[in-house]
């Protein structure tokens, strides 16, 4: 039996009302948009022509295509963000004996990637008001061992990297920039992923440009392009096949997720345009609801990109962030915790890093934030329902 037309699950037959049905329907944290440009029609052409793998020409396209977005001159596209930071740091010979410093608040893959590679991750705490590595506190760091910076753009606001750059060539140390958050963000008009030596970015689904998994490296060295894609690539010898001089990975994107890239970088003004949009339309209907700071609409050097809509409780009231997703997931609106910070993960602490570590940003962050739907597929009613229950649930609270 087919259902009668102008009926859905949530009104009755022909529209009516039905009593019994709450009208709330889930929200999830991310919904990605796929339809909007030639992400079908690509896919269809990898289908027709046969080119799956990574050998096919919509590979090439989509790591010109982003390189160009962010200013560089290559693009090596990998299987996602995480491997694209192992490579880069690889590609720098980072080794044992070696010291990358980083912020503690981040994703586990800056970290993971400078242990795989046998060096020590050192971290720095971020700033109460960008949640970014504060680059004061890197000086400090600095010593004979120190190698590269990696700085990370955090929830779509950018790190300093005036002053970060200044830095790293006052002591002759590499860049790795992880911009997995920050495709059509700028610092000081220059757009993020522009300034390491190496720069990194994801395509998860809740990224701006989407593969469903995918990530690049970029860079303007040509050097580090070649090692990147050998390093990528088994590292087979381009003369020698068969022989290996070093050991890479199978890192490689498939032309099917390198077509959904090249579709999805076609439409990038459109979502950044969007993401703005839906940032500060939540800031203007959030304003007044003092339990939670929010992230300011642009700072001295950078207009937010809101890549999510972050919220931190009040430092002084007793609600956790765990509490509040709680209440929020009652309603059916998706919440993700902010990250816990590096010197705080029982991994990295089993394997005698951070011992002392004391960040107390960072250690309020993961505590105190969540961030609320942010996806570029969240519609107007949808971003209207999570204003209204937040109001809702937490508008008496202070
Ligand atoms: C998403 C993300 C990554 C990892 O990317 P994957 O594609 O999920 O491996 C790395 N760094 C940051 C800052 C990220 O947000």
């Amino acid at each position: 039996m087919s259902r009668p037309a102008g009926s859905n699950e949530f009104f009755g037959p022909i529209g009516r009302l039905r009593k019994d049905v709450a009208l709330k329907r889930p929200v999830p944290v991310n919904t990605p948009r796929l339809d909007r440009g030639n992400e079908r029609k690509y896919l269809l052409e990898c289908l027709d022509t046969g080119w799956i793998s990574s050998e096919g020409p919509f590979v090439d396209r989509f790591e010109q295509a982003m390189a160009q977005r962010v200013g560089r001159v290559h693009g090596i596209a990998v299987s996602n963000g995480t491997a694209a930071l192992e490579v880069a740091l690889a590609a720098l010979r980072i080794g044992p004996g070696d010291e990358v410093i980083l912020p503690s608040f981040t994703i586990i893959s800056c970290a993971a990637a400078v242990i795989r590679q046998g060096a020590k991750p050192v971290v720095v705490d971020c700033r109460p008001d960008t949640w970014n590595m504060d680059v004061d506190q890197i000086r400090e760091r600095i010593n004979s061992r120190t190698k590269a910076l990696m700085p990370v753009h955090i929830y779509g606001l950018p790190v300093d990297m005036d002053a970060l750059m200044d830095l790293a060539r006052q002591h002759d140390l590499w860049v790795v920039e992880d911009a997995a958050q920050a495709h059509g963000l700028t610092w000081r008009g220059k757009p993020c992923g522009g300034f390491g030596h190496l720069a990194t970015f994801s395509f998860y689904p809740n990224k701006l440009v989407t593969t469903g998994e995918g990530g690049m490296v970029v860079t303007d060295d040509p050097d580090l392009d070649r090692r990147c894609r050998s390093l990528r690539n088994l590292c087979f010898k381009p003369e020698d096949r068969f022989v290996h001089d070093e050991l890479g990975w199978n890192y490689r994107l498939t032309n099917m997720q390198a077509a959904l890239g090249l579709a999805q970088v076609e439409q990038w003004e459109a979502c950044v345009a969007r993401k703005r949009e839906m940032g500060r339309a939540y800031s203007r209907l959030l304003d007044g609801l003092d339990l939670f700071q929010r992230p300011p609409d642009r700072i001295d050097g950078a207009d937010n990109l809101y890549w999510v809509y972050g919220l931190v409780i009040a430092k002084d009231h007793p609600l956790t962030a765990r509490e509040a997703m709680a209440r929020l997931a009652e309603e059916k609106i998706g919440t993700r915790p902010f990250f816990m910070p590096m010197h705080q993960q029982p991994v990295l602490r089993k394997r005698g890093l951070f011992a002392d570590e004391r960040l107390p940003v960072s250690e309020w962050l993961w505590e105190k934030g969540f961030y609320i739907p942010s996806g570029l597929g969240l519609d107007d009613a949808s971003q209207h329902q999570v204003v209204k229950t937040l109001w809702r649930l937490f508008g008496n609270d202070r």
